[in-house]
């Protein structure tokens, strides 16, 4: 037996979770297809499976929420887009008779 440690066999694994346990929403998570194991790829939690599902759907119907507001949002932007042009198309129907009727006629 040897009494110099060969260095190869050390491994030395930088710890690079951007969160702690206890700290971290679990929004980043990792699927382990073969063992069918779900983790957080901030904190390395082991996560169930039913909780990955249940915190996407309601990631999901956040995500339709926000649609169905900016989709009433567009159509309220859309409306007013058409009052005002129509505003400016009745304007400068005004300015037109306006300025006809004061062109000088040839009596
Ligand atoms: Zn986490």
């Amino acid at each position: 037996m040897s009494k110099v440690v060969d260095i190869r066999k050390f491994r030395v694994t930088r710890d690079e979770r951007t969160h702690r346990p206890g700290e971290c929403a679990h929004r980043h998570i990792k699927l382990d297809r073969h063992g069918g194991i779900v983790t957080c790829g901030n904190c390395g939690a082991a996560l169930s499976a039913f909780w990955a599902l249940e915190m996407l759907s309601e990631q999901y119907a956040s995500a339709l929420a926000n649609i169905a507001r900016l989709d009433q949002r567009l159509t309220q932007a859309n409306d007013l887009i058409a009052a005002l042009s129509a505003a400016l198309d009745d304007r400068q129907t005004i300015q037109k008779s306006t300025l006809m009727s004061d062109v000088p006629t040839l009596d």
